[in-house]
């Protein structure tokens, strides 16, 4: 099974995306965590994608498009992936059309955005693995430490307030219109996302049809 994640920052994709990927024994492919790792380890790629990156801005569809083609080439990807934070424009769904990849569904998750900012404020990411955390609704069990490596959760740099406010405008204005891109394959789903994450993983897996 070939999906897509949609939804805004902050809205659970990468929690979601690790539920699944768990459950169907396929992987998260998180551009986002691919860039962090470039940016941590000063590649080129990450000298690149850093600026737009702190400020809630995209990196360019081609330096994106590069990265995931790549991706999915691996073996680990040939059963199947689980698309997190790709595409985030037209022209990156366009791209993956025009690579011949095909989409089984699109999955949104819908969180209103009077409750997106309270999500990033408390949101945590494993600085070595990328695994996602909530410090109320999906704390670690030991403070700071992640469950999945035993390495440092930290707050996202760009979950500052600041720069939420324009990641969710960039969202808005070339993500969003995604929904129609895909609404008109008959491929979209849409779940709204709940307080706890095992309520929203149920209502993910009925959506996709797997057994929870
Ligand atoms: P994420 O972890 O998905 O929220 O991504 C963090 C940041 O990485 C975004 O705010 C963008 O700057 C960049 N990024 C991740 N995925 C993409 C993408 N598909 N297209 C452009 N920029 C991206």
């Amino acid at each position: 099974m070939n999906l897509i994640l949609l939804g805004a920052p902050g809205a659970g994709k990468g929690t979601q995306a690790e539920a699944i990927s768990a459950k169907l024994g396929i992987p998260q492919i998180s551009t986002g965590n691919m860039l962090r790792e470039a940016v941590k380890n000063g590649t080129a790629l990450g000298l690149q994608a850093k600026e737009a990156m702190d400020s809630g801005a995209l990196v360019s569809d081609e330096i994106v498009i590069g990265i995931l083609k790549d991706r999915i080439a691996e073996p680990d990807a040939a059963k199947g992936f689980i698309l997190d934070g790709f595409p985030r424009t037209v022209a990156q769904a366009e791209a993956l059309d025009t690579m011949g990849v095909n989409i089984d569904k699109v999955l949104e998750i819908y969180v209103p955005d009077e409750r997106i900012c309270a999500r990033m404020s408390g949101r945590r990411v494993c600085e070595a693995c990328g695994a996602s955390y909530h410090i109320e609704y999906k704390p670690t069990a030991v403070e700071d430490v992640c469950d999945k490596c035993g390495a440092k959760t930290v707050q996202r740099a760009d979950d500052a307030p600041e720069t939420v406010l324009s990641r969710l405008a960039v969202y808005r204005e070339k993500t969003a219109p995604l929904k129609e891109f895909y609404g008109k394959t008959g491929k979209l789903l849409t779940v709204e996302g709940q307080e706890e994450v095992a309520d929203t993983t149920k209502l993910v897996f009925e959506a996709l049809g797997v057994n929870d």
